[in-house]
């Protein structure tokens, strides 16, 4: 076991650090840098994605012959915690979700000409992606056995109608990636598509409001109402949609719980900098044991999160699914981000509960963070299963079984 950082990453870490500290965090002082819907302004973003660019960590989830620096997960869970201490910060490094995990989708199983058309501009940041899965009732949503949203061959092109929602930037992205059924089997019944939200025969029915503040292009309801798709944007094999789902949402899960653990930081940073000041009844909050026991909680719960999150890192580096640990590290952190915002804003009194800090913006994000990419109570049942199928080896060191 090697917990230690390489030199390069060490560097990226600084660099990561520096850029948060120097350009983010002032940034989120002032009510003027947020959109409509609470998220860094558009043309502000900008900005700020150009000097990340100048700086060569735009994309840097990337293969290196596609603009990136080559991150592996485990080079993702060093730096990505370090851009959420900033509320801002993912977005301007083109890690946020869902972009993060479109990219890295594409670029694991999209053909060569397919990654220049749809891949190649997001690692860019000239467009941005959506995800199509998640259906309203009687639809597909834990169960992706229920998709409903069909997709018919007539020649050489799909013909697509359906419903879905929830799907995360429709409302500002171009390129969409689309899971509709196919055929009738349990595990060989979708396929995977690409399309622009320029083509004829869909529509975005409603931007859905929510408690939280929202990535841009808020949480949208699309309808389908004979969407053709020619079959060359087809992405991977027909029949092989699940594969492409579990493809994206293993390391797509891991990436949030290593973005929410930075923001889990950042509210025990402030809620310490309030208790190491802030006195009553004659002694410093900080002096105080009850105090103490309830950072030292959030401290101890944001470690564990973090192991998990690093393990599961490194198992997928070395050829794992990791699939329990996925499951394992996004249930202990989602917990964890709620535990640590709910604490700071206790802990600072009347300022957590105001709009001077980013806790109450932290707060109403966590909520999702059980529910996103699979609901909590369906990581435990992934866990379960995994048990019962391996028995005593499922605590094995090492790679670990799928
Ligand atoms: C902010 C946000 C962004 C999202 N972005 C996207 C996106 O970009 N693209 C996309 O396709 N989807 C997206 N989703 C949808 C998300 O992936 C689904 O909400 C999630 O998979 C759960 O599906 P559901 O809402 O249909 O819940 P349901 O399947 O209706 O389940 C409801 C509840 O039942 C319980 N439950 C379900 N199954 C089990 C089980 N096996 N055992 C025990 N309890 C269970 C859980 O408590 C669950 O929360 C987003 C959701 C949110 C809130």
């Amino acid at each position: 076991m090697d917990f230690h950082i390489s030199t390069e990453h060490q560097r990226l870490m600084g660099l990561v650090d520096e850029f948060v500290s120097s350009r983010l965090l002032p940034l989120e002082q002032d009510p003027k840098s947020f959109d409509a819907h609470e998220n860094i302004r558009e043309d502000l973003l900008e900005e700020l994605r150009s000097e990340v660019k100048a700086l060569g960590l735009f994309s840097p989830q990337m293969p290196k012959d596609r603009g990136g620096l080559g991150l592996t997960p485990v080079g993702q869970a060093l730096l990505y915690e370090r851009m959420n201490r900033s509320i801002f910060g993912p977005v301007c490094f083109n890690c946020a979700a869902p972009d993060d995990g479109n990219m890295t989708v594409l670029s694991k199983v999209a053909t060569e000409a397919q990654k220049k058309r749809w891949l190649d501009p997001i690692v860019r940041g000239e467009v941005r992606s959506a995800f199509a899965m998640t259906e309203p009732h009687p639809g597909g949503g834990s169960d992706p056995g229920m998709i409903r949203t069909r997709a018919e061959k007539r020649g050489d092109r799909w013909l697509v109608n359906g419903h879905k929602w929830y799907i995360t930037g429709a409302g500002a992205a171009s390129h969409f990636i689309l899971i509709a059924k196919t055929g009738e089997g349990l595990r060989d019944g979708l396929t995977a598509f690409a399309f622009h939200k320029d083509d004829p025969g869909w529509q975005i029915e409603r931007r859905i409001p929510i408690m939280g503040p929202e990535e841009h292009g808020g949480h949208c309801e699309l309808r389908f109402e004979g969407l053709e798709i020619p079959d060359e944007n087809r992405l991977m094999e027909v029949g092989q949609g699940l594969k492409l789902t579990q493809i994206r949402l293993g390391l797509a899960r891991l990436t949030h719980c290593m973005r929410w653990l930075g923001l889990a930081q950042r509210c025990m940073e402030i809620a310490s900098a309030y208790v190491a000041e802030r006195e009553g009844f004659g002694v410093k909050l900080a002096d105080r044991e009850s105090v103490q026991m309830q950072l030292g909680r959030v401290a101890m719960a944001i470690e564990s999160g973090r192991l998990l999150t690093m393990r599961a890192a490194w198992r997928l580096e070395q050829g794992g699914k990791a699939r329990p640990d996925i499951s394992m590290a996004k249930i202990q952190v989602a917990d964890t981000l709620h535990l640590a915002a709910d604490t700071a804003i206790q802990l600072c009194g009347a300022r957590g509960y105001s709009k001077d800090t980013p806790l109450e913006w932290i707060y109403r994000y966590a909520r999702q963070a059980r529910l996103v990419d699979g609901a909590s109570e369906v990581h435990q049942m992934v866990i379960s299963r995994a048990y019962q199928s391996q028995g005593r080896s499922f605590f094995a060191w090492g790679p670990g079984e799928d």
